[in-house]
């Protein structure tokens, strides 16, 4: 039996937040996560493949970035839109589609890293995919049992429920819950499209576009800071069964910013519909959520911790305001780790 005052189930932001948090508060902690890397929706390689933008009035993610040295840097918005249409492409004069927003001058994932990096050595454990909460809240992992006094499970609920067996005193009505409540962007696949240097900008465009035609139905700047690297995203649904054919994807993007868009250095495709610690729905169908199953993200069975206030739930979709942003995983942990400290010990 491994011992720790809190056992954190992943190792995303909302996870490692609550884990460094209550490490400066003098307790123990161990965090269990399922992948081989941590960041959890949150991968920079080297550019963001996954969360890349934080907004005005985000107080906790400016803090954090503050705090732990992270140079933010403003989102490029300035040039003309490109709107795809079936028909042809139209160049929209402005930029109705960006709004202003920050990004991290070394990726999201910089936040990860650097909370991580306060933790000490081998309190974050790797390639861990927790397995079992007891009804005692005995953690159990391939390699062992951990019995903490508090467990958080900084896991998508949806995740949670059908990677974890959990403790079968939790109600009914909050395992009902957790089951449909969608998780944040799960579905969705995020192309990297890099350049030697940023042309469209050159060419007065913002690098943005919204698409009727597909594949990509909204493009972005996602170039690094000054524009180096340079590189243009988009997100697309991942409703294709066989994938997204990356020769639509060139044309697209050649279709709509220019030849020389149709050939980039790189491009990556990052298919979170099919990652299991991320999106764990049994079937394509399932995974498209209903717009009414987003009111559950906040519900009010996540703000109470279970089994004698000793367990608790920490991901985005738990939060009650900004949840699926990055700033919806702060304000979880926040409150995951003001439970923590007003529990006896
Ligand atoms: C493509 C994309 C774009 C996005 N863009 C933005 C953006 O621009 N701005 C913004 O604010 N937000 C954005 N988001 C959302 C943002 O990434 C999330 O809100 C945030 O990263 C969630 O953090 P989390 O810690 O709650 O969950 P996660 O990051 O999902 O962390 C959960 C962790 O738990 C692990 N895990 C799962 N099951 C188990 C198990 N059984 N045992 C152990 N570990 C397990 C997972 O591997 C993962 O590391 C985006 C997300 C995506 C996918």
């Amino acid at each position: 039996m491994r011992q720790s005052d809190i056992v954190v189930i992943g190792a995303g932001i909302s996870g490692l937040a609550v884990a460094e948090a209550v490490h400066r508060s003098g307790r123990t902690v161990t965090v269990l996560e399922a992948r081989p890397r941590i960041g959890g929706r949150l991968l920079s390689d080297p550019l963001d493949l996954g969360a890349s933008w934080f907004w005005d009035g985000e107080q906790r993610v400016r803090a954090m970035a503050d705090r732990l040295g992270i140079a933010v840097f403003p989102q490029h918005i300035a040039g003309d839109a490109m709107i795809d249409e079936r028909d042809a492409v139209h160049r929209y004069p402005g930029n109705p589609i960006d709004g202003p927003a920050h990004r991290f001058a070394r990726g999201a994932a910089s936040l990860t890293h650097a909370l991580a990096g306060q933790l000490p050595e081998r309190a974050v454990l790797v390639g861990q995919p927790v397995l079992e909460i007891s009804d005692d809240l005995g953690v159990t992992t391939a390699d062992g049992t951990w019995q903490p006094r508090h467990v958080v499970i900084a896991v998508p609920p949806a995740v949670a429920i059908r990677t974890i067996r959990l403790p079968q005193s939790l109600p009914t009505s909050l395992m009902a819950v957790a089951l449909r409540t969608p998780v944040w962007m799960g579905d969705t696949i995020k192309v990297v499209a890099m350049y030697d240097e940023p042309f469209w900008r050159t060419d007065g465009l913002a690098g943005a576009a919204i698409s009727r035609v597909g594949p990509l139905h909204e493009m972005h700047d996602l170039s690094g800071p000054d524009g180096s690297p340079a590189a243009i995203f988009g997100f697309a649904r991942a409703s294709q069964p066989d994938g997204l054919d990356q020769a639509d994807v060139r044309a697209q993007l050649a279709r709509i910013f220019g030849p020389r868009a149709g050939v980039p250095r790189e491009l990556q495709i990052q298919d979170w519909s099919r990652e299991q610690w991320t999106n764990a729905a049994a079937s394509a169908e399932e995974s498209v959520p209903g717009a009414a199953d987003y009111a559950l993200f906040g519900h009010a069975l996540y703000q109470q911790p279970q089994l004698g206030s000793r367990l608790h739930w920490s991901s985005t979709e738990t939060a009650p305001h900004y949840a699926g942003h990055i700033e919806g995983a702060l304000e979880a942990a926040e409150r995951t780790v003001r439970a923590i400290s007003a529990c006896p010990e």
